[in-house]
Order: C-alpha cells, then sequence, then structure tokens
C-alpha cells in the first residue's frame, strides 16, 4: 500500500435538517480524512430512492441532521490507514448494508444482515463518528454512504468493486432498487420456471422484482399499481399482465388471471397495511409472499393463523435487501446486464443535479418516475 497522504476535502450535498424539511443543498461541507477501514468516494451518481423520502417523512427514524442518499456509485480517491482491498482509482457501488464477511449473519450467507449494521439509525460511521461537517456542526450520513454528496468518507466494507466500463449511473441503481427487487425475487423467494408471479408496486423496487422473476423463470408475472404509467413501464420489464388497483378489486383480478387459483409467489413493494394483506389473499394455497415494501412503524398485520398458515399452508418472507450477499450479487448483476438480460439503463427516468432533489422528491411521490438519477460534478 502506498501511504497516501490524509486530507479533507469539500463536498457539496443535500442535507435532511429535520424530519419533514425540505432538504437543503449546502456547498460548505467539509470532508475529514478517512480513518481506519474507511475510503474516501468522490461520487459520481446516486439514485433518488423512495426509502429517502421515508426518512424525510420519518418513515424510517434517523438521527438529523445528516446527508440522505444511499443508493451510488464513484471512484475511490483515498485510501484510510489498513485499507489494502481497495486502491486509488477502483470504481465501486456504495451497498447501504456494509459487509464484513466475518461475523454470525455474513458466516451463514446471510450478509444482508451484518451486524456492523447495528449503529446505522444515529448516522454515523461504524465507529459512531462522522466525517462531515460544517459552520454549524457535524452531519450525519444515511446508511454509512451519504450519495447526495459529491464525496464521502465510507466503510470500504460499504464498497463494492466494479469493472471501469460500467457506467457509474446504472451501476448506482444496483446498490439499492436493483439488489432489492431483484434479490427479492432470486435470493428471497423460490420461484420455479413457469411459475405465476404478482408484484404489488411499480416503481423502483417493484419494477426490479418483475425483471429479477422475469430472470428466475416466472412465465406469468402480474404488475399491480394505481398508476397506468407504471403499469405501462413493468410490461418493459416483463410484465405479461397489468392490473390497475385502483379499478375494483385487484385480489380479484389475480385470481381471475390465474385460473382462480392465486399466484404462486407474491412480492409487496409498498409497505402498507391493505397491499400487505392483499400480497397474501392474491397467492394460491401452498403459496409464497415477500413482503419486501417498507412500513410505517405502527403498522400491523391481522392473520387469520388457521386459514393463513395451516389450511392454506402459505409461507410469509420478509426480505431486508434482496437477501443479498454483495459481494456475491453485484458481480452477477452486472454481468447480467453486460449480457442484456438485465435493465439498468431503463430504470433511469432522468438525470438531475443534486440542487434539484427536492423536486425528484415529488416527482416520486406523484407517481412519475422510475428513478432520477443525480449526476454529481
Ligand atoms: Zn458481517
Ligand atoms: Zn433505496
Amino acid at each position: 500500500m502506498t501511504d497516501t497522504t490524509s486530507t479533507t476535502g469539500t463536498a457539496r450535498a443535500a442535507v435532511l435538517n429535520a424530519v419533514d424539511t425540505p432538504l437543503q443543498i449546502r456547498d460548505d461541507i467539509t470532508v475529514a480524512a478517512p480513518q481506519a477501514g474507511e475510503v474516501r468516494v468522490k461520487m459520481a451518481a446516486s439514485g433518488v430512492c423512495h426509502s429517502d423520502v421515508s426518512v424525510q417523512n420519518g418513515t424510517i427514524p434517523l438521527a438529523t441532521p445528516l446527508v440522505l442518499g444511499h443508493e451510488g456509485a464513484g471512484v475511490i480517491t483515498e485510501l484510510g490507514p489498513g485499507v489494502t482491498n481497495r486502491a486509488v482509482g477502483d470504481h465501486v457501488v456504495l451497498s447501504w448494508v456494509p459487509q464484513c464477511g466475518e461475523c454470525y449473519f455474513c458466516t451463514r450467507d446471510q450478509g444482508f444482515l451484518c451486524e456492523k449494521n447495528a449503529a446505522v439509525s444515529l448516522g454515523g460511521l461504524l465507529d459512531g463518528t462522522k466525517r462531515f461537517s460544517t459552520p454549524d456542526g457535524e452531519l450525519g450520513q444515511m446508511a454509512y454512504c451519504g450519495t447526495f454528496a459529491s464525496e464521502a468518507i465510507v466503510p470500504v466494507i460499504s464498497t463494492v468493486k466494479i469493472p471501469d466500463d460500467v457506467p457509474l449511473g446504472a451501476a448506482a441503481l444496483i446498490g439499492c432498487g436493483v439488489l432489492t427487487g431483484v434479490g427479492a425475487a432470486i435470493n428471497t423467494a423460490n420461484i420455479r420456471q413457469g411459475d405465476s408471479v404478482v408484484v404489488i408496486g411499480c416503481g423502483g423496487v417493484g419494477l426490479n422484482a418483475i425483471q429479477g422473476a422475469r430472470i428466475a423463470g416466472a412465465t406469468k408475472i402480474i404488475a399491480v399499481d394505481m398508476f397506468d404509467s407504471k403499469l405501462e413501464m413493468a410490461k418493459d420489464f416483463g410484465a405479461t399482465d397489468t392490473v390497475n388497483a385502483g379499478e375494483g378489486d385487484p385480489v380479484a383480478a389475480v385470481q381471475g388471471l390465474t385460473e382462480g387459483r392465486g399466484a404462486d409467489v407474491s412480492f409487496e413493494c409498498i409497505g402498507l397495511e391493505a397491499t400487505m394483506m392483499q400480497a397474501v389473499n392474491m397467492v394460491r394455497t401452498g403459496g409464497e409472499v415477500i413482503l419486501v415494501g417498507v412500513p410505517r412503524l405502527e403498522v400491523q398485520l391481522d392473520l387469520n393463523a388457521a386459514f393463513t398458515f395451516l389450511y392454506a399452508a402459505k409461507t410469509i418472507k420478509g426480505c431486508w435487501y434482496g437477501s443479498a450477499n454483495v459481494d456475491r450479487d453485484v458481480p452477477m448483476l452486472i454481468d447480467l446486464y453486460q449480457k442484456g438480460e438485465l435493465k439498468l439503463d431503463e430504470l433511469i427516468s432522468r438525470e438531475i443535479r443534486v440542487d434539484e432533489v427536492n423536486e425528484a422528491f415529488e416527482a416520486m411521490a406523484a407517481g412519475e418516475v422510475a428513478r432520477s438519477v443525480i449526476v454529481h460534478d
């Protein structure tokens, strides 16, 4: 390892100062030197994900102030002490779950549950301290990432090296929406060749669950959403049938499309009680329900135990980060992308500057876009 001289940097970033307030664009952010096990990343691109909005509106409770953004890709510009498995110039995708490879969960192929993620709600890095500061004080960073900043210090175990020829805008999306949605289909669920699948919610994650189901061999893929624009997009990602949930009972519609049986597998990608119950009721006897959406903390499900689990023998599985092992799954997804089997470029509805992030949040709430991608200078 070459002995790099530690430096401080400056960043432009979108900052959440308090729940339910617009993001503030700041140019006066100092980025401290990377500490042991950390790297400095010049961010190239960041997806704008529903979970960023969920932090803004308090659905996901994180300490503020903090730099939002958790779906990014960039280039390593500095190594902290002890980092030997990355080099300056490496292109990386950021993982919003650091995966140490050594803990109880990582050694059981459940890196998405890595114990290093325990302090995520406090907004610091793995040792609890922060690397962003302004004249007003320190800033946290979402999920050890903070991809709405033009540069950030992140744990090296939150980075996955990728080939230099992969466009960083497309690569950024792998870090959350693609790993979560495709991972739900190929890791969490057990989709068999020829299965019927229903996906409720066709945003960034749902579209990826759809293409993941297609890759996993499903031949009937029913997309459910309230927006016809999203249902049209769902067809481009592999949906064979669409149901507008605003026009009649979506459970009955799915039963009608599956010979009255219900789908083999359902994915709920919204996080509402009503749609989670629909996901349970849309699968056949013996079917599998994958809950991917992000519910508010107070949401409860009211399930009949006998008719759900005993007589109907349904399986309900939680899904966190697409059940991903990022060191295995990111290279696999890039391989699928390079073979033309995984759509990434098509997920990008528009490229924006970080100054436009509040408008991108509004567009997402209005159901307009799959993904806005921030391109950093
Ligand atoms: Zn671990
Ligand atoms: Zn996300």
